[in-house]
């Protein structure tokens, strides 16, 4: 066990501030890795705020983060895939059973059994996982990812969590060239969903409730933007849809968007509001429609999706902060005031 800087929360109504946490050493199958960035998701406030009490509560301390990027600076006996001084990633899974049919069919993300990055058992020192607002982690290579080497790395680390929880359901719901595709809410994730459905070939239109993010969404790969307050710009799409990604935060009114979408067409609900969603069976009864959740995504696809990004140069548009911002970076993202994601750079936890 080791000691490494971090930032942690108390409690639901506390901000993270700097302490200490252990590390286990790395065993035979870890590799370390010095945090280099990581990105700031919706839901480590949802964590560190309690928000999902009645599903999965929050143990304090908490130490959220699980879009990690960093240096590997130390491999167990048995590691053959990274070598010090490599880089690697690590997303929202440290561990899974490995043994369930999900686990073999390389969708860890759906394994009953799995560790999440923070605020799941930790099997090797008890209490819950850290995640990545800290200066390093240790975790089994099998959920190591390799880093292509031309990303940014601010903008790579994003990648890790919004980038796999919207590449992962296009992916299964088939989202290609001729395909009419909805993203709504313009935040870490809507972006990341905006930028895959574009490099697939689809025909994008964004929802957003935030009229100053329409040029971005353009320039994002969107082909029309809607501003979802305004009723007749979303009844000229009624009935049209292949494909919508429901990527918000907060609660919202998802019938609005089961309307648009056509004969057999899929809503699928990536953000994950705390309050349950009020849905109308006409909507979905009228059109064969369905509504759907997906979840990140597995390790193998987590490294396609990274592969896909290297090959075709994309990153989040990042806004990079100091550590010493997180709390401000939550407030603003309550007010969807992100651009379009926060990474923060680990560099400054070190002047702790
Ligand atoms: P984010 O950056 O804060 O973006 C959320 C966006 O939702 C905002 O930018 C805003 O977009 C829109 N929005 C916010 N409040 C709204 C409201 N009251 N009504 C309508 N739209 C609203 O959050 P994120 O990090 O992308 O995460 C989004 C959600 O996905 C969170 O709930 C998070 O926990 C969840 N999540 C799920 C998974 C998974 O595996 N399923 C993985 C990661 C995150 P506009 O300004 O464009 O309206
Ligand atoms: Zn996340």
């Amino acid at each position: 066990m080791y000691k490494t800087k971090a930032y942690s929360a108390a409690g639901a109504t506390s901000a993270l501030a700097y302490t200490t946490i252990a590390r286990r050493e790395p065993t035979a199958h870890d590799v370390q890795i010095e945090i280099l960035f990581c990105g700031v998701c919706h839901s480590d406030l949802h964590t560190v705020r309690d928000d999902w009490h009645s599903v999965m509560p929050t143990v304090y301390p908490s130490v959220p983060g699980h879009e990690i990027v960093g240096r590997v600076t130390t491999v167990g006996s048995a590691v053959t895939k990274y070598k010090s001084g490599d880089l690697a990633a690590v997303g929202c899974l440290v561990d899974s059973d490995g043994t369930c049919p999900h686990c073999k069919a390389g969708l860890e993300n759906y394994c009953p059994n799995q560790i999440l990055t923070f605020n799941s058992p930790d099997k090797h020192l008890g209490g819950v996982t850290y995640g990545g607002y800290s200066d390093s982690i240790v975790v089994d290579e099998r959920f190591a990812l390799r880093v292509p080497a031309n990303l940014n790395l601010a903008g790579a680390a994003p990648l890790l969590c919004a980038g796999i929880t919207t590449y992962s359901p296009m992916r299964h719901w088939g989202v290609t060239k001729g395909k009419k595709v909805g993203v709504v809410g313009l935040g870490g994730l809507g972006h990341m969903g905006v930028k895959f459905a574009h490099a697939f070939g689809a025909h994008v239109v964004v929802f957003t409730t935030s009229p100053n993010k329409e040029e971005d969404a353009l320039r994002l790969g969107a082909d029309e933007v809607v501003v979802s307050r305004n009723a007749n710009e979303m009844q000229k799409h009624a009935g049209s849809f292949d494909f919508i990604l429901d990527a918000v935060s907060a609660e919202h009114d998802i019938n609005a968007y089961i309307n648009l979408l056509g004969l057999d067409g899929n809503i699928t609900l990536v953000g994950a509001p705390a309050k349950p969603l009020g849905v109308s069976a006409f909507g979905l009864i009228m059109g064969r429609r369905s509504l759907s959740g997906s979840a990140i995504g597995g390790i193998p696809e987590t490294q396609e999706m990274l592969d896909f990004c290297g090959a075709h140069n994309i990153t989040a548009d990042v806004e990079v902060i100091p550590i010493q911002k997180v709390n401000e970076s939550y407030e603003r993202l309550l007010k969807s005031d992100v651009k379009y994601r926060f990474s923060i750079d680990m560099a400054s936890l070190k002047a702790e």
